[in-house]
Order: structure tokens, then C-alpha cells, then sequence
């Protein structure tokens, strides 16, 4: 597009905003979009085409775009607004921050006040083993981050040659170099030549894709022994650590059986290997406890976090630090030669700290581990007699539903669709038109709504999927799918 084009574009939505809140023109906004902005993880010449949809208001559960739809957000923004939207009392703390003092870094002897009380309290928040919190700006460099750790922290112990870190295939760790190494995202590793070195990944204890003729406590110790035999392939001497999600999210919210997390747990001790729980989606009450691994049977020696801790208000992520690694870091190990210009930058560790107190005075973890967690259980226990549905599963207020071509009596015997059918996408599609946001991971649909979503409006949402289901239903039979 011709620059002067682009600038008459630029003016014309800068105008429109100025002149009347509510008016957006969605088209100049789009063909901006298309010539200048390059989107995670998108197909862009197919974007173009279809039109970006533009997001312009936030209220609670609801957003709203520049057509005006009004749509429930059943995915928090990116599994991260917990508190919800419009939040005055976090801008109102971000602002207060901005005026004192709008940065300074944490490199040169110097801290700034926001980041030593946000590192205190979480700490109080976390489980007793850990002492310490390494701040970053995002998920990705809160893994990448533990990756130089653990290396170092075997560097310090004069076990230098311990360097491999253990992880699983579909696993999401970030979209950095170390990040998509961790993660087991096949289609992440085949760009940009990933995984870098000293990453192995394992099967993940998926029991509806690997647990046939097995009942789920006993596939989740087969599935744990997956990393006993990884560690004696590599070596156990070789192994730095082994990295999960309590529950896998981007995956598909892929819940693993009870018996899985305190069988690695065990093998973990056994031997002697450092155990980080990728908490940047179940951290800060998403699965009705403060940590997911505190539900889990984890003791996590490292636990990344981000998204909830500021609930996406402004970025930051960073690495709680237990006190077996911390030792060694600041007893014996001199300098750590890494770290990044906002680590603990003061408005983002504001918006944490406000962030933090709504999450406490509204109660609103122990709300979903009593209340909502258990509601929206129940309303995804009903979507699962849909005739498209073969099991759905929830965990808090994760949860997620497969679509099938026909029922089963099991996990195990539902029949599929044809995975180049895309049918989860049409299902997106049906629900995106009609107010509802799902994400779609193959063919299973998923939802992490805000942790303030009431009874009544995971109510609204569920009938809201229910008909959108309806929908999917009858276009995959006028498709000859079904
Ligand atoms: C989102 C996510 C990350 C990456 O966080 P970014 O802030 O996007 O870098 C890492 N781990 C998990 C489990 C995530 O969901």
C-alpha cells in the first residue's frame, strides 16, 4: 500500500476515535491491519482476506468489537484477564506508578518498591519451598530463563555436564528460542530450526489419545514411566530438569490423571532431578488453588508464571524461585549473567499487586474451587449429551469438549472426524459469529473464562455453546461430514 494511502487511513480511524467513542470503521481498520501488521501465529494471505475482527471494549466477561457485537469472552482474553475487564482500580494503580515512577531497572544495585513488595507477596502466595522470584516480561522469557537456570544451577554444583531438560510432545511453553524448544509443538519446531540442543520431549498423559484398554490412574503411571525411561536412555547423570504444566493448555486442556504428577514427583527425587511447573496458565487461581501444582501432587522445585499475575493488564512473567536452587545462586554462585531491562519493571508489578489484592479480597479462588469451578463442571458435564460431543472434561475453570462424528461408550471408541476437515474450526467459526469466544485445538473446543464469570453467565455461555453446537451439527450433516 502507497504510504500516502496509508497515512489518509491512519487519520481517518484516529478522527473517527476522537469524534464519537462508539464509531470505528472496521474497513479502514482492517486494510491498515493487512498492510502493516504481521499477527502471532497467522496465516496472513488468508487473514487478508477474511477481514481481522476488531476488538475495541472490555466489561467484565464481555467485549465488544467495532461492529458492535457484543461477545462473551470465554477464553479471557488469552487465558490470562482473570479478574475480568474494566478494572478501574488497576489502571488507577498503573497510572499512580506512571507518575511516580515509570521505570528504572533492577541491574545496578538498585530495586524499585513495587517489584520488592510483588516479589514478597508472591512468595507468601507460593508453596513453602520457595524463597525467591526472578522477573521477565513473558511467559517465553520466564522458560527461557529457566533453562539458563537450571544449567546453572548444575554449573554451580559442579555438575556441569547435567544440561538435558526433559519435556513433552504437546506441550506449550512460549514462542521464544528455549520456549518452542520446550514446547512439543510440532508444526513450531519444523520453523527456525528447533528444538535447540539438550531438549527431549515425552509422550504427554493424554489418556483419551493414549490410554486405550487402561483405566486413568493406571495410564498415568505408565505415562510418568515414560520419564524414568527417558532419564536412563539420556543418563540420569546428563538430566538438569524435567518442565510440565500441571494441566496442559494450549494443548487442549489436557487433564492428566491423579496418579500422574506424584509418580513424576517420585521419579523426580529418585533422581535427584529439578522438577519446574509451567504455572503461566494455571498459576493465580485458575484451577481453584493459588498454584496448579498445590492441586496436582507437584513440589515443584521452579515454577514460571505470567498471563493472571497481572491478568494480562500490562505484560509480566518471571520464575519463582525455590530454595534448593535459590542456595545456590546466591550462596555460591556469583554472577548470573542474564537478565532483561523490564525485569521488574515498577507499573507492571503495580498492576500484579492490585491484580493480586481483587484476587484475594473477592475470594475469588476459593470461589472457583467451591462455586463456579464446579458450576462450569456441570454445564460442560450437560454439553457433553450433545449428539456432536463424545466426553468433555473440565478442571476449575478450565475446560474443554471433543467433537465426534459418532458417540461412544468411552473416551476410546468415539468415532472422529477427518482431521482435514477442520470441523473444530467451523465449530469457532458458529461460535465466534453468534457472541461466544471458544478456541478450538484440533477437534477439541476449549474454554478458561474469567475467573469472575458468575453461575448465571456461565449459564448465558453454555447455552450460548449449546447453540452453537446446534449450528455445527446441522452444517457438518448439509456437508455430508455426519
Ligand atoms: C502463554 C504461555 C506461555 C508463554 O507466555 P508468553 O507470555 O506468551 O510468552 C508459556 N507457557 C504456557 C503454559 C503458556 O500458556
Amino acid at each position: 500500500m502507497a504510504t500516502d494511502e496509508t497515512a489518509v487511513l491512519a487519520a481517518s480511524i484516529t478522527s473517527l476515535n476522537a469524534s464519537t467513542a462508539e464509531a470505528f470503521d472496521t474497513r479502514a481498520i482492517q486494510e491498515l491491519d493487512a498492510a502493516h501488521f504481521l499477527h502471532p501465529f497467522t496465516d496472513h494471505a488468508a487473514l487478508r482476506d477474511k477481514g481481522v475482527r476488531v476488538m475495541v471494549r472490555g466489561q467484565g466477561v464481555h467485549l465488544w468489537d467495532s461492529e458492535g457485537q457484543q461477545l462473551i469472552d470465554g477464553m479471557s482474553g488469552l487465558w490470562c484477564v482473570n479478574v475480568g475487564y474494566g478494572r478501574t482500580s488497576i489502571s488507577q494503580a498503573v497510572y499512580r506508578q506512571m507518575e511516580t515512577l515509570p521505570f528504572y531497572n533492577s541491574f545496578f544495585n538498585t530495586t524499585n518498591v513495587p517489584a520488592v513488595q510483588l516479589a514478597a507477596e508472591l512468595v507468601a502466595l507460593a508453596p513453602p519451598q520457595f524463597s525467591h522470584v526472578f522477573f521477565t516480561g513473558s511467559g517465553s522469557e520466564a522458560n527461557d530463563t529457566i533453562v539458563r537456570m537450571v544449567r546453572r544451577y548444575w554449573d554451580i554444583l559442579g555438575q556441569s555436564e547435567r544440561q538435558v531438560v526433559i519435556s513433552r510432545q504437546n506441550a506449550y511453553h512460549g514462542s521464544t528460542m528455549a520456549g518452542a524448544s520446550l514446547g512439543g509443538m510440532a508444526g513450531m519446531h519444523a520453523q527456525g530450526g528447533l528444538p535447540i540442543p539438550g531438549i527431549r520431549h515425552i509422550g504427554q498423559p493424554n489418556y483419551a489419545e493414549h490410554g486405550h484398554g487402561l483405566s486413568e490412574n493406571a495410564f498415568g503411571l505408565v505415562a510418568a514411566g515414560w520419564l524414568e525411561d527417558e532419564i536412563l536412555a539420556v543418563g540420569a547423570d546428563k538430566v538438569a530438569a524435567f518442565i510440565g504444566e500441571p494441566v496442559q493448555g494450549a494443548g487442549g486442556v489436557i487433564i492428566p490423571p491423579p496418579t500422574y504428577w506424584p509418580e513424576v514427583q517420585r521419579i523426580c527425587d529418585k533422581y535427584g532431578i529439578l522438577l519446574v511447573a509451567d504455572e503461566v496458565i494455571c498459576g493465580f487461581g485458575r484451577l481453584g488453588a493459588w498454584f496448579g501444582s498445590e492441586l496436582m501432587g507437584m513440589r515443584p522445585d521452579l515454577i514460571s508464571f505470567a498471563k493472571g499475575v497481572t491478568s494480562g493488564y500490562v505484560p509480566l512473567g518471571g520464575v519463582l524461585v525455590g530454595k534448593r536452587v535459590a542456595h545456590a545462586l546466591v550462596e555460591k554462585g556469583g554472577d548470573f549473567n542474564h537478565g532483561f531491562t523490564y525485569s521488574g519493571h515498577p507499573v507492571a508489578c503495580a498492576a500484579a499487586l492490585e491484580n493480586l489484592r481483587i484476587l484475594r479480597e473477592e475470594r475469588l479462588i476459593e470461589k472457583v474451587a467451591l462455586e463456579t469451578g464446579p458450576h462450569l463442571k456441570a454445564a460442560f458435564t450437560e454439553l457433553a449429551t450433545h449428539p456432536l460431543v463424545g466426553h468433555a472434561e473440565s478442571c476449575g475453570m478450565v475446560a474443554g469438549l471433543n467433537l465426534v462424528r459418532a458417540k461412544g461408550t468411552s473416551v476410546h471408541d468415539c468415532v472422529r472426524f477427518d482431521p482435514a476437515l477442520h470441523v473444530g474450526m467451523v465449530c469457532r467459526g458458529h461460535m465466534f459469529d453468534n457472541g461466544v469466544i471458544m478456541r478450538a485445538v484440533g477437534d477439541r473446543m476449549i474454554v478458561a473464562p474469567p475467573l469472575v464469570m458468575t453461575k448465571t453467565e456461565i449459564d448465558e455461555m453454555a447455552a450460548r455453546i449449546r447453540d452453537c453446537l446446534d449450528l455445527t451439527l446441522a452444517d457438518v450433516r448439509s456437508r455430508g461430514w455426519m
